[in-house]
């Protein structure tokens, strides 16, 4: 058995995982740390002080897990975007990587430098996309690559991803699987008569704009509000948007409204991804869904409500919650870690096989 790490950088914290696994399939692999396990992550303060601190929490979450950092071999980082498929931070910076050192920086090769080991590189939706895969379609990585799945991760904005056949497409430039700003014929979900929902992006009605925290400050709530004269969340000023959530679990009418909205247009979404990619499994993550397990049912089948009928083949489709949200990202990092070393070590083997036939 190996040990690899699973490191989720965010714009203040680092989330780490370790994961045992076996070189082959069948020996499994197991997490070694459950819940969060965190560092602060100092990216503000530039590539040099942040590569040091994501070194030394790995030493912290190994220390605490009992592992020496040698059994440590592999690595799987993941960030926020935008950054290239290969870990090449936009030269145009961004909101988590504001230090001018970051642009154009290779964060993947940087780190792999820094710790000694070989290191994989995902942005963050891409690798909660992974983990999601990897969880609900079964812990089998050889049962995992014929499969095909669709994440969408509903948070301050709205990412996910595409997995066909157990591969991330992340695309020419790394923006594979940016679902957020696909447009859905948002016309067509009943109560939002009206209302023109706009994206940071520049969109007119792509799914960010009415399925993330940041839909429903900019455009939801304030539609909402004027519907629901006189409701408390009027006066609730900046944190208006993120009480929404915990009204609607608790009934309120207004904020279920909003979620409903939401449900709607990820059902409308889900539909343009059963047709284009007939997938084996839709997956919902994300801030948005950390509730009780009766609200998750509830929104799920507003999903289901929200998609037009399907092929009599298709309407089965399964839509789960992603389980284990907050750790996703480290997660699904680390399982990008594993498929490259084991893919590694099965063409090491195989050439020996050669060599001595
Ligand atoms: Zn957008």
């Amino acid at each position: 058995m190996r040990v690899i790490a699973g490191i989720d950088l965010g714009g203040t914290a680092i989330n780490y995982t370790l994961l045992a696994a076996g070189q082959s399939d069948g020996e499994g692999q197991k997490f070694l740390i459950e819940g969060l396990c965190e560092h602060p992550a100092r990216s503000r303060e530039g590539p040099a002080v942040c590569l040091r601190q994501i070194a030394d929490g790995l030493e912290i979450a190994a220390a605490k897990s009992g592992i020496p950092l040698t059994e440590i071999k592999f690595a799987g980082l993941d960030t926020p975007g935008p950054a290239s498929a290969t870990g090449v931070l936009s030269a145009r910076g961004s909101t988590n990587f504001v230090h001018p050192d970051w642009s154009g920086f290779d964060i993947r090769a940087g780190l792999q430098a820094r710790l000694g080991i070989p290191v994989t590189y995902l942005n963050d939706a891409n690798a909660a996309a992974l983990w999601g895969h990897f969880a609900t379609i079964g812990a089998d990585l050889a049962n995992d690559a014929k499969l095909t799945s669709i994440s969408v991760i509903v948070g301050t904005g709205n990412g996910g991803g595409v997995i066909v056949k157990g591969k991330i497409v992340s695309g020419r430039n790394g923006f594979g699987g940016e679902l957020g700003h696909v447009l859905i014929p948002y016309q067509s979900i009943a109560g939002i008569e009206g209302l023109r929902p706009e994206c940071n992006c520049g969109r007119i009605g792509d799914l960010e704009s009415v399925c993330s925290l940041t839909g429903i400050e900019r455009n939801l709530l304030p539609y909402f509000l004027q519907k629901y004269p006189g409701h408390p969340l009027a006066t609730a000023g900046e944190k208006a948007a993120k009480l929404v959530r915990g009204h609607a679990e608790q009934g309120d009418s207004m904020c279920r409204d909003i979620f409903r909205v939401q449900a709607r247009a990820l059902g409308l979404f889900f539909d343009e991804m059963v047709n284009i990619f007939d997938p084996d499994m839709l997956i919902v993550g994300g801030g948005a869904i950390e509730t009780s397990p009766e609200f998750q049912q509830w929104l799920l089948a507003e999903i289901r409500a929200g998609m037009p009928a399907q092929r009599v083949e298709q309407a089965d489709i399964p839509i789960r919650i992603m389980p284990n949200g907050d750790t996703a990202g480290a997660r699904g990092a680390a399982i990008r870690a594993l498929e490259m070393w084991r893919r590694q070590s099965g063409r090491r083997k195989s050439d020996h096989a050669h060599a001595g036939s």
